[in-house]
């Protein structure tokens, strides 16, 4: 196979996602023939550092040997049984892990992040009626939230590019203020911003609350807004309004989860919070599940909102469903994960690569092109002052001169790299930032 036939079969016979396929004339899909630890290996044998983990999915790297044994092992086993009427091994240890480290007891499967979202706002609404409150049918969100694209997702994502068009078939829901702290005055600080923004919160529940179900939010980051970061202290509020005002709340960590955050949930670092359930009613998990090996998702809730599902009448039920429900390979890649996670004591390893590579990352930081340089966990994120337009597609172009694979959101540069990632490959990450901040 060679690089150039694959580049021209690929345009003729597949629609790229997030992606104006004339684009492609100009910039070609980069052929990946393999992956080893945080490289892409094109038809060429050319290596590229994998900057953003594959769309944020890859946790420990391409070819990770313990996650390709743990799916070798269930491929003898059973590939994929449906799960209605029938359960097996992989998803029950599955679940019963992810209850203990989130204090959430009952898990509901889906196979992509924006599948997750869906159940989530459903169960809210569900729960609602079931408890004798059918008007409370509304959601509420962050500006700048993402949460997905299929249609409910997308009513509740505040993304315009990715919205608008199909704004005549989404709902209606409502925004409320991020806490992004770049929208810090003069003299305010992060918390300030949190606070000022938990204080638009509550106003807008004191009137809407008894017509709303549910606020779902990203916990700590908002990603696909283009990494904006925010105090932890929000959470806390927000949960505080919540309880006050009897309105859900929903932590889409399908972006955070899993040690993004430095952490293994983000909720974790709310202030005074012990786990996940002290913070949200709802968990969404997704990309990072299985270490981006199978698409798997899931809806973390609360024994109290399972039980008022639970009654003889069949549609008081959860009656919703996806084919590959609880797929066991998929569960088992994602039991692999959590043996990773707790073997290597990943957390802890990544604090300390953390602050190495903030430290790698002081001369870019300094750059005078650079604003608001900031870093929560695994993320790093800045954006670029004046960035011209097609700064995004340009960097990313020649920053695959440059062996490094990355894509920049606008005029913001982020790094998500996979856990795995040395120092050396950090070095070539800020010197390719550097090299490209002069040029650009
Ligand atoms: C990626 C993402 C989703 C959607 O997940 P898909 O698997 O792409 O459908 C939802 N919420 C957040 C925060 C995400 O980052």
């Amino acid at each position: 196979m060679r690089n150039q036939d694959l580049i021209a079969r690929s345009r003729a016979a597949l629609w790229h996602p997030c992606t104006q396929m004339k684009q492609l004339e100009s910039l070609p899909p980069l052929p990946v023939a393999r992956g080893a630890g945080p490289w892409l290996i094109d038809y060429a044998g050319r290596r590229y550092l994998d900057a953003i983990s594959s769309w944020w999915v890859n946790l420990f790297g391409h070819a990770e040997p313990r996650i390709k044994a743990a799916l070798i092992d269930q491929l003898d086993r059973i590939e994929h049984v449906i799960l209605a009427g029938c359960t097996h091994a992989p998803v029950v240890e599955l679940s019963e892990r992810l209850a203990r480290l989130t204090g959430l007891g009952h898990a509901f499967y889906g196979s992509d992040g924006a599948s997750a979202t869906e159940i989530a706002l459903k169960m809210s609404f569900h729960y609602w009626k079931n408890c004798g409150r059918p008007e409370k049918t509304g959601f509420l969100s962050l500006k700048n939230g993402y949460h997905g694209e299929t249609v409910g997702a997308l009513s509740v994502t505040d993304v315009a590019l990715f919205k608008d068009t199909y704004a005549p078939l989404l709902r209606t829901t409502q925004q409320v203020m991020s806490p992004d702290w770049r929208q810090a005055g003069p003299g305010e600080t992060a918390e300030d911003v949190a606070r000022r923004a938990a204080a638009e919160l509550g106003a807008h529940l004191e009137a809407h609350a008894d017509t709303t179900a549910a606020l779902i939010l990203e916990p700590l980051v908002q990603g696909a807004a283009g990494m904006a970061m925010y105090h932890p202290l929000y959470l806390s509020l927000a949960r505080q309004l919540c309880d006050r005002h009897a309105v859900h709340l929903i932590a889409d960590e399908i972006a955070v989860g899993f040690g993004r955050t430095g952490t293994l949930f983000a909720c974790e670092q709310a202030p005074a919070a012990a786990c996940v359930a002290d913070i949200a009613d709802f968990l969404c998990l997704s990309k990072g599940i299985t270490g981006g090996y199978l698409p798997l998702s899931t809806v973390l809730t609360r024994d109290q909102i399972y039980a008022a599902f639970y009654d003889d009448e069949t549609a008081r039920g959860f009656l919703h469903s996806h084919s590959y429900t609880g797929n066991p390979l998929a569960c088992r890649a994602a039991l692999a994960v959590l043996d990773i996670f707790e073997r290597d004591g990943v957390l802890a390893a990544n604090r300390d690569k953390a602050a190495r590579f903030t430290q790698g990352l002081a001369e870019v930081a300094a750059h005078p092109r650079v604003r608001h340089f900031r870093n929560t966990g695994m993320i790093w994120a800045f954006d670029v002052t004046d960035a011209p337009p097609g700064f995004a597609r340009d960097f990313h172009r020649r920053a695959l001169d440059l062996g490094v694979f990355i894509r920049p959101i606008g005029g913001t540069v982020y790094f998500m790299p996979p856990y795995v990632i040395g120092e050396s490959e950090m070095r070539l990450l800020a010197d390719t930032t550097l090299k490209l901040l002069q040029g650009l």
